[in-house]
């Protein structure tokens, strides 16, 4: 897969550039409207990681899936659909809520398991976005931080496109203001910010976790989807 090199290039690039030798950035394949044929092509071709949103297609499509790679939900994620995802995902994204974080630490634990979990914070404010607003971050933290059953790693945005680097910038101060105060069962080991186009930024600003679909994929098919 050319797409896949090449992005992979890129990657190296930016860190040279940006960032210190011993820094890991993982590139994550976002699955949504993508064949199933399509996503083991990337797996075979060194993905590790695979971004899911919506739980309905994720559900029809994971048996097909090679299952060397982990899953993560990073779409929006109603309450009443955790149940469904709770033992088929190893990460949760796209918490931005305390109902939302409470209901997948009931379930975590009914079912004998722990969720790591990103908060995901709606960096530009944008009405559409979902993300906890920034200056509410630090409450959703705390909370989430007392669930027994979840454990923050990090933390997840999605800047609009076209916004600039203060914007990254301003995610990165975030992220590092958290880590520096090392609140108990918060550990701040990752941010995921980056898309196909701007990823690159994403990663002059401290992300290591980078999540790609048309870039890898191809532009999106929604008829298909
Ligand atoms: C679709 C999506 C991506 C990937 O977007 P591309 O621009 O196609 O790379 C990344 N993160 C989330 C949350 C998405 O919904």
């Amino acid at each position: 897969m050319e797409n896949y090199k090449r992005i992979c290039e890129n990657v190296e690039n930016a860190r040279a550039k940006y960032r210190s030798s011993d820094e890991n950035i993982d590139i994550m394949a976002v699955t949504k409207t993508v064949a199933p044929e399509k996503i083991n092509f990337a797996i075979e071709q060194g993905i590790t990681l695979l971004g899911e949103n919506r739980v309905q297609e994720y559900l029809s499509k994971k048996d097909s899936y090679i299952k060397t790679a982990q899953v993560h939900m990073i779409g929006r994620l109603q309450t009443n659909k955790v149940k469904y995802i709770i033992n088929e995902v190893a990460m949760i994204q796209s918490v931005d809520s305390i109902k939302l974080a409470k209901e997948i630490n009931r379930l975590a634990e009914k079912n004998n398991r722990t969720m790591n979990v990103l908060l995901e914070i709606n960096i530009g404010d944008e009405a559409s976005k979902s993300g906890v607003a920034a200056d509410e971050l630090d409450e959703l933290i705390y909370e989430t931080a007392q669930l027994e059953n979840v454990r923050i790693k990090g933390l997840m945005a999605i800047p609009p496109a076209g916004c600039g680097e203060d914007m990254f910038d301003r995610m990165h101060s975030i992220f590092l203001r958290v880590k520096e105060r090392s609140v108990p069962n918060v550990s701040m080991d990752i941010l995921s910010m980056g898309m196909s186009g701007d990823y690159e930024l994403a990663i002059k600003h401290g992300s290591n976790l980078i999540r790609i679909g048309t870039a890898l994929f191809g532009a999106r098919n929604y008829l298909e989807g």
